[in-house]
């Protein structure tokens, strides 16, 4: 898919004022620092777009992007900081799940996760919680670029292992660097099939 177009719409902390849900829309989020934003700017084209390395604890937002005028990216609040307060992630659970539950255009969740890591029991949690819900998810390990391609692999295969314990099917898994822009046709050729269906 080319991007011919990508705006900043709009941001927001109610459900009741995002935009209309008439356009399919597919939500980025993932821990804090997972490179989330810089996955968002890569795919789209556009550097500053979504604000890369903002302060964990900072006012949380989910933030619109309208593309190409047909689809929404929905640029989530990182979850799992240790330093936000406790009611801060009471209301960061509070706000996500609602639009994450509610949200009618809401195509696919895009689960952002460091491929540099071992399997992380937050990111299993999260997962377990989208699968309990019947949301649907893909995996996207990020920063490829900083180790061999070697332990990426073996990282991604340990995530999968460990979702085995609770889900038959293993979602689509999509290796990422936005360093080196990598696994970005896979992304956005995976956005354009769920578009045409
Ligand atoms: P966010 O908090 O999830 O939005 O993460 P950011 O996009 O702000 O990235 C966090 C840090 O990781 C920043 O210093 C980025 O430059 C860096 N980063 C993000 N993606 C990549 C990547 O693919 N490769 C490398 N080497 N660094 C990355």
């Amino acid at each position: 898919m080319i991007i011919k177009s990508a705006e900043f719409t709009v941001s927001n902390t109610k459900i009741s004022k995002l935009p209309p849900p008439i356009l399919p829309e597919y939500a980025f989020i993932g821990r804090s620092n997972v490179g989330k934003s810089s996955l968002i700017n890569m795919l789209l084209n556009a550097k500053g777009l979504a604000k890369t390395s903002q302060k964990p604890g900072k006012t949380q937002l989910i933030n619109h992007f309208l593309v190409n005028k047909t689809w929404y990216v929905v640029d989530l609040p990182g979850y799992g900081y240790a330093k936000s307060s406790k009611s801060n992630r009471q209301e960061w659970a509070k706000f996500i799940r609602n639009y994450l539950e509610k949200r009618e255009s809401l195509q696919c969740v895009f689960v952002l996760i460091d491929s540099r890591l071992e399997p992380q029991k937050i990111d299993i949690e999260f997962c377990c919680w989208l699968g309990e819900r019947s949301i649907p998810f893909i995996l996207i390990f990020t920063k490829a670029d900083k180790q061999s391609s070697v332990k990426s692999q073996q990282n991604m295969a340990a995530f999968k292992k460990a979702l085995l314990a609770y889900f038959e099917e293993i979602p689509q898994m999509i290796l990422t660097s936005s360093e080196k822009h990598l696994g970005k046709d896979d992304v956005l050729n995976f956005i354009q099939e769920v578009n045409q269906n």
